[in-house]
Order: structure tokens, then C-alpha cells, then sequence
């Protein structure tokens, strides 16, 4: 995993079968299917180093042949948090190593003349505060959606937010910093620049109608 002294808060997954599925999801000629399933593999894999920190705790296990202490993650089960639509994309990759993750989701869309994200569903488990949040989004652009989704899981008491993608600008990591500094980044890339439509480049285009087939 590299940092970069410029985004303190950025993690950036420079595992080689990352970059590799990354430029294949870059490829404009890469169909909905494949596409899918890169997203999904690569939120498998960066999922892996992600949670390459978390705390574990003793734990007795009973072999085949004698009992002795092993180590699990500790504490409450993680929540991963789909900013919708394109979010859900990476949902199924992360569960697959986190089986055991409780899914909550937050609705968001992009007004597409102010650019600001407009709230329209919220849902995550009650017991915020004792649990460990992974918002994913594929896309961290603007950081319009990635403020306001940290803000509002915070309201609920959250403490413990990471954000994952696949594809970053640096103006949106430098927002999501300024606004919420204790929050880690962990992207697959971190793209040149926003155009004037808050797009990424060179980025991968709309994520969500990529993954979905809507366009
Ligand atoms: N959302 C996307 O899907 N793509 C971008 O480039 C920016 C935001």
C-alpha cells in the first residue's frame, strides 16, 4: 500500500492485480458483465489490505488434535455502507471476506447543476458507535457524496469511518480530508483532475451506468 505526503489521509492499494484489473475497468470498450465483475474483484482485493489493521483478540480453539488459543477480529461485526447506486458494485466483493458484515446503505445522488449530493435514504444498524464502518463508493470525485455520507453516519455516532473506492481525484480526497481528517482513504488510483462536470480523468466515465448497463 503506498502513501503520498501531499493526501496524508490516501491509502492507495498498489497491488499489481489491482493496477491490472483497474486499466481493464479503465477501457472503454470493457462490456457490463466484465466490468461488473471487476469491481467486484477489485473490492475483494483492496478489501484485503483495507483491513489489514484491525484489532484481534485471543481466541479458544479446539483442533482435531488438542485445544489451544488462535486470534479473531475484535469487537462488533463490521458494517459496509454502499453509497448508492454504484456503491453496490463493491458490496458482494468485501462481503466475501468479511462474511459475517452487516450492510447498511445511504442514498445519495449528484444534483447535476450545483453538483451537491442530495440525501434521499439512510439506513445502517442502531449500535453505530461500537462499530467499524466501511463506506464504499467506486468513484471519489467532487467528495460532495463522500462529506455528506461520513457526516451523516457520524450523526448516528459513528466514530470508526473508512472510505473506499477504486478511482480518486485529488480534489475530492482533499475535500473529504478537510472535512473529516480522521477519515482513511483507500483507493486502487488517484486520477490527474475533475472536469467541469465533476467527472474523473482520466478516470473509468459513470461508474454506476457502467456497472448497470444504463447507458
Ligand atoms: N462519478 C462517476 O461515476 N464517475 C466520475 O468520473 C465521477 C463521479
Amino acid at each position: 500500500m503506498d502513501t503520498t505526503p501531499d493526501f496524508p489521509t490516501l491509502r492507495i492499494v498498489s497491488h499489481p492485480l489491482v493496477q491490472h484489473k483497474i486499466t481493464v475497468l479503465r477501457d472503454r470498450s470493457t462490456p457490463t458483465k466484465q466490468f461488473k465483475e471487476l469491481v467486484d474483484e477489485i473490492a475483494m482485493l483492496m478489501a484485503y489490505e483495507a483491513t489489514s489493521d484491525l484489532p484481534l483478540e485471543p481466541s479458544p480453539v479446539e483442533t482435531p488434535l488438542e485445544r489451544t488459543t488462535g486470534r479473531r477480529i475484535a469487537g462488533k461485526k463490521l458494517t459496509l455502507v454502499p453509497i448508492l447506486r454504484a456503491g453496490l458494485g463493491m458490496v458482494e466483493g468485501v462481503a466475501r471476506l468479511v462474511p459475517g458484515a452487516r450492510v447498511g446503505h445511504i442514498g445519495l445522488y449528484r444534483d447535476h447543476d450545483t453538483l451537491e449530493p442530495v440525501d434521499y435514504y439512510f439506513k445502517v444498524p442502531g449500535d453505530a458507535p461500537e462499530r467499524e464502518f466501511y463506506l464504499l463508493d467506486p468513484m471519489l470525485a467532487t467528495g460532495g457524496s463522500a462529506v455528506a455520507a461520513v457526516s451523516s453516519l457520524k450523526r448516528t455516532g459513528a466514530t470508526r469511518i473508512r472510505f473506499m473506492c477504486l478511482v480518486a481525484a485529488p480534489e475530492g480526497v482533499r475535500r473529504l480530508a478537510e472535512a473529516h481528517p480522521d477519515v482513511l482513504v483507500y483507493t486502487a488510483a488517484l486520477d490527474r483532475e475533475l472536469n467541469e462536470s465533476g467527472y474523473i480523468l482520466p478516470g473509468l466515465g459513470d461508474a454506476g451506468d457502467r456497472l448497470f448497463g444504463t447507458r
